[in-house]
């Protein structure tokens, strides 16, 4: 079938030829749609998501205190102030988000209820052949597009990660995963352990602690927190100066992410006095007598993993409070009514909950084929994090993790929309990364080096991620403060982009 053909078929069945298709309507999806309207004026595009609603992460996550880790300054637009407290709740983003749409009419331009499941490049033709099915209605719909902007995220949202325990069906209470929250969970004066430490559990924990009995949270091993005011002292100062709100979401960027590069430093270059930092921060609000050593000291250094903020310390006040406390140990297997660990104690629950992480998924499970052969990303070496070998016109949208994810919203999108301009400018209808003759002899590395960054999900997944090179184009090397100048001076003519 031809070019016309197609988008015959397509249009008759409702759906359509665009320019760029955009995989899921999370933060990285509806800013992608933003800029293409603001940059690339005139480009058709359509938002598919499987969702009934946007936010992506902000939407499918519904557990009680559910809020972000880094600050909305950072987490929010660059184009978009931010003007209340920094760690911001679900439901705050999610207005935001809405307000982002509304403001620029993107709501026409996406579809709700609509999942991917393959992606079909035809060098013949130069488009992809994108189909979904309607969640509603169960039936198949496809589109074609010259560019496919994959902003899927980086996990399944249907399911989150649960590790295999000993035993669990002889538990007679519930056992609920944080990423499906059922909305009749009644904790109330309830006995509950929550397993894991990480942002999940550090948000949760405060939240619940309140009215149920007792929580418990139960780690394998530490993790950092960093503590503080939920406020930014020159936000409120310029707001004080009655200075104009899209100036102090911009200063206030500009200082959070002066004080951020200062302390990551520190984490690499003086490890020891950043971990001092933090658990001075802790041992302020827990007091000299509690055994910091054992529940607040990761044996990692700072920033390997995601460092999560606890807006007023307020974990540590439930712990203080006798409301919630901290055990360190391992589980050897579930009982009847709770959790016999590796040590020999046991630990009462009415609830378990399983705050234990994602499960990585580096395609939004879309079956991706280029020419006929089904597309291996681990095959693939990775342009800048945003790009793979082989693969034309398609980019994927993975943030940072030191940084907020959505900084580098902002800065792959600048990027997609230059080049989709410059391709239009030179005539070009296929772009592909391709490693040149001088990257041949490189070597080619996990996606992450994982004495960088080593977050169980990412372990977990890694065999699934594309290759990285050694050198900076060939590598997403979570680094704002050096992409934030090196992405604007991208040569479009560089070797690695073969036009035709
Ligand atoms: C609880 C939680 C808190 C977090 N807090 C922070 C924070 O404070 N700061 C930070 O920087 N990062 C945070 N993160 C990381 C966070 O996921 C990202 O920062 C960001 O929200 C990711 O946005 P995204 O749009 O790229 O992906 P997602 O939010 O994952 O959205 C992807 C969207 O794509 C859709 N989709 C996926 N596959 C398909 C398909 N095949 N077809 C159609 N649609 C599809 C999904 O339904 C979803 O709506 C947090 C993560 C979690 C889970």
């Amino acid at each position: 079938m031809n070019v016309q053909q197609q988008i015959r078929t397509a249009s008759a069945e409702g759906t359509g030829h665009f320019d760029v298709v955009i995989a899921g309507a999370g933060i990285s999806g509806v800013g992608a749609a933003y800029h293409l309207t603001k940059q690339c004026a005139g480009t058709s595009f359509v938002v598919l998501e499987t969702q009934k609603s946007f936010g992506g992460t902000w939407l499918t996550h519904r557990y009680p205190g559910i809020r972000s880790d880094s600050d909305l300054h950072t987490f929010g637009y660059r184009f978009k102030p931010w003007t209340s407290a920094p760690i911001a709740t679900a439901a705050e983003i999610l207005s935001y988000m809405g307000e982002v749409i509304e403001e620029n009419a993107l709501g026409p331009h996406i579809r709700y209820q609509h999942t991917i499941s393959s992606a079909r490049w035809s060098s013949e033709e130069n488009l992809w052949t994108i189909e979904a099915i309607r969640t509603d209605t169960g039936e198949a719909v496809r589109f074609t597009a010259n560019f496919f902007w994959m902003c899927q995220g980086y996990y399944r949202h249907s399911e989150g990660y649960t590790p295999e325990w000993k035993a669990t069906e002889s538990f007679k209470g519930r056992i609920v995963h944080p990423q499906q929250w059922p909305d009749d969970l009644d904790y109330k004066d309830k006995k509950v352990v929550v397993i894991g430490s990480g942002a999940t559990a550090a948000t949760l924990i405060p939240a619940i602690a309140r009215d149920s009995a007792h929580v418990t949270m139960l780690q394998r091993s530490p993790t950092y927190f960093r503590t503080g005011r939920n406020a930014i002292e020159i936000a409120e100062t310029l707001r004080a100066l009655q200075v104009d709100e899209t100036w102090i979401h911009e200063i206030t960027r500009r200082k959070i992410l002066f004080d951020q590069d200062a302390f990551t430093r520190k984490t690499f270059e003086e490890p020891e006095a950043a971990k001092k930092e933090l658990l001075s921060a802790v041992e302020a609000y827990l007091g000299p007598d509690y055994d910091i050593a054992t529940h607040f000291t990761p044996k990692y250094r700072p920033w390997r993993q995601r460092i999560a903020f606890i807006p007023d310390g307020d974990l540590f006040q439930g712990i203080k409070a006798g409301k919630a406390s901290v055990v360190t140990d391992e589980i050897e297997r579930f009982t009847e009514t709770g959790i016999l660990l590796k040590s020999g104690n046991t630990l009462e629950a009415d609830i378990i909950i399983t705050a234990t992480g994602f499960n990585l998924s580096a395609n939004g499970d879309i079956d991706f084929s280029i020419d006929g052969k089904p597309l291996d990303f681990s095959q693939t070496v990775t342009y800048r994090g945003m790009m793979f070998t082989g693969v034309p016109n398609l980019v994927w949208v993975f943030g940072y993790f030191r940084a907020s994810w959505t900084l580098r919203v902002d800065l792959v999108a600048d990027f997609v929309c230059r080049l989709l301009n410059h391709m239009k400018e030179i005539g070009a209808r296929k772009v592909t990364p391709a490693l040149r003759p001088e990257d041949h002899n490189m070597s080619l590395l996990p996606w992450i080096d994982p004495e960088n960054f080593n977050p169980g999900y990412m372990m977990r997944g890694m065999h699934l991620l594309p290759k990285r090179g050694d050198k900076p184009e060939w590598q997403h090397n979570q680094d704002y403060w050096a992409e934030k100048d090196e992405f604007p001076a991208i040569d479009l003519g560089d070797h690695a982009f073969v036009y035709e």
